[in-house]
């Protein structure tokens, strides 16, 4: 199995669906250790990407596709949320660049990338309390899937599942970063609203991208 651009784009409306059906459940998230704005901001930026997509003359660049997604993201969402996010999908399109299609190892490397670039410009470690806490395993099991012998389809639930289990991971956490870390020890007990939003792009992408058969 390979994506195409026709693939990725479909990625990119599928994820805007969901944070738009999401938005609500986000925002009450981010309501319990921060500012109620998660959803709102994620759903602006989605919309926006959209757009820009809609008007893109890409020639099927995937890479070209997934850096207007994230120069529209950084430009649309103000808060923590809209840089990172931009630097997710920035990173996405720089490892993907020229390409009209992926494979499983290029997967591979845009996700490493981009984990990278949020990591880089949040200045976050594993267990802050972050979107990182769930983009780290799912970026871990999908190499490991890879490593072990699993096709492309497979690695990819295999990371979906890994990020939610480092999504679900965040409840107890104490927040280093961000506004939830205003609260400190009061922090904990609560999901982590950009962990949420990313294990459920790394659920879209097995979900629009894996098949529902074996393998
Ligand atoms: P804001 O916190 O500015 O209101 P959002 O509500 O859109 O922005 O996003 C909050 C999410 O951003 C948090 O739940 C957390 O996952 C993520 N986040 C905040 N700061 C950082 C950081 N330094 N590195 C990585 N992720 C961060
Ligand atoms: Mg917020």
């Amino acid at each position: 199995m390979t994506i195409g651009y026709d693939d990725a784009v479909r990625l990119v409306r599928a994820y805007a669906d969901v944070i738009a059906e999401q938005k609500e459940y986000l925002t009450a998230l981010d309501s319990a250790i921060g500012d109620a704005d998660h959803g709102i901001n994620m759903n602006r930026g989605m919309q926006a990407a959209l757009q820009a997509i809609d008007g893109l003359e890409s020639d099927g660049d995937v890479g070209a596709m997934f850096k207007a997604v994230g120069m529209k993201l950084v430009s649309t969402v103000g808060g923590a949320g809209g840089p990172l996010y931009g630097t997710l999908f920035l990173q996405l399109g720089v490892k993907s660049a020229g390409k009209d299609e992926i494979g499983p190892g290029d997967w591979a490397e845009m996700l490493a990338a981009a984990v990278d670039g949020v990591i880089a410009r949040g200045k976050t470690e594993l267990q802050d309390k972050t979107m990182v806490d769930a983009l780290v395993p799912g970026r871990d099991a999908f190499r490991a899937a890879l490593d072990e012998g699993a096709g492309f389809d497979e690695a990819l639930r295999r990371s979906a599942a890994a990020a939610e289990e480092g999504m679900e991971a965040t409840i107890p956490l104490v927040a280093r970063k961000g506004r939830a870390s205003y609260l400190g020890e009061r922090s904990a007990g609560h999901q982590d609203p950009g962990a949420t939003s990313s294990f459920l792009l790394l659920k879209t992408v097995a979900d629009t991208w894996a098949g529902d058969d074996e393998g």
